[in-house]
């Protein structure tokens, strides 16, 4: 998908300009766009998570949510005046940089263990075998296993405290990408196919179920205007909530909660298979030497029959749990910074 609309984007805009260009910008341009070339094959390619626009959209959802909150239990309302003012301000920048964990995986090749956690390698639901101090599962099992089994609910604990750390720092360049960064993992935590060992359907001869259910299938709903959030619903919910004591353990909880989805995702993918015939199912592509399987509308539209209700539920519960977790981090500040709180 990401070279399908990398070449797309590619030629259309080069055949848009070219009738205008002088040969030295072309050139400038030939090279932003061999650059924007390559920067959409490290983006798209090797996503895991929620695509590009599931992690934008609960980003989005969470800031408006805290934009239209006028109080909350626990937070002074001077703090919550600043960090209304801080996401308003900084709306667009958090909502682009919370993908930039996925961009950086190529880089930093221990970050991409920050993404998932395959819970169900420790045992059966819900998983006591694995202790929720990551202190306690290291010495259990060593830091090996525990880190290839996947990091996740730890990174979203450490997170939240690095944000209230670089917020009480009144560190501007810190907090915006803790923001966003404390957005990414909290939304892939409600991926459910993050949480599983299967997590690209690799044991059930599922393979590509991951990006199909993250990446196409929410782009199908998008635009079939399918994703419905509620906000009123969803500004009750956050209401609702309260600042979180033990951050180890609410991740956990969303963790193990993803967890009773994967059957549904997985099961939904066999069902629409078996109403489509192989030939119209999908197509294959060859680019790159990489074969690719492009699956039809048709089985977008059973998967969106079965499916839509349940991603709109982890939208929604997503952009929720950022939203106190962000406030969490706000409250455990030591704010004393009077050009932050203005
Ligand atoms: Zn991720």
């Amino acid at each position: 998908m990401g070279n399908l609309f990398s070449i797309y984007t590619h030629s259309l805009l080069q055949t848009k300009k070219q009738k205008f260009m002088t040969k030295r910008t072309k050139l400038v341009n030939l090279l932003f766009l061999f650059a924007f070339f390559i920067i959409s094959i490290l983006k798209f390619e090797d996503a895991q998570p929620w695509g590009s626009d599931g992690h934008k959209k609960i980003t989005e959802v969470a800031i408006d949510l805290i934009l239209n909150l006028d109080k909350f239990s626990g937070v002074e309302q001077t703090k919550l005046e600043f960090l209304k003012k801080f996401l308003a301000e900084n709306k667009n920048i958090i909502v682009e940089r919370c993908i930039e964990p996925d961009m950086i995986r190529n880089e930093d090749k221990d970050e991409q263990y920050n993404h998932f956690i395959d819970i169900d390698r420790y045992g059966k639901y819900p998983f006591n075998e694995l202790p929720r101090d990551k202190k306690m599962a290291i010495e259990k099992f060593g830091f090996e296993t525990v880190q290839k089994n996947g990091l996740l609910p730890w990174r979203i604990s450490d997170f939240t405290d690095s944000l209230a750390y670089s917020i009480s720092k009144a560190d501007r360049e810190k907090m915006l990408k803790y923001f966003s960064w404390l957005a990414h993992y909290v939304e892939d935590a409600h991926q459910p196919l993050h949480v599983t060992e299967n997590y690209d359907g690799q044991l059930t001869n599922q393979p590509g179920i991951h990006s199909r259910f993250e990446t196409e299938l929410v782009r199908y709903l998008m635009q079939n205007n399918a994703l419905k959030l509620d906000a009123k619903n969803l500004k009750n919910e956050l209401q609702k909530s309260s600042i979180v004591s033990d951050k180890v353990d609410f991740a956990f909880k969303i963790v193990l909660e993803s967890y009773q989805f994967v059957s549904d995702i997985l099961s939904a993918d066999n069902y629409a298979k078996s109403l489509i015939p192989p030939e119209k199912l999908y197509r294959v592509e060859k680019r790159n030497g990489r074969t690719r399987y492009i699956y039809s509308d048709e089985y977008y539209s059973i998967m969106a029959g079965k499916l839509k209700d349940l991603i709109n539920d982890r939208i929604s519960k997503a952009s929720v749990r950022l939203a106190t977790l962000w406030l969490t981090a706000l409250a455990e500040s030591s704010n004393t910074n009077k050009t932050l709180m203005r």
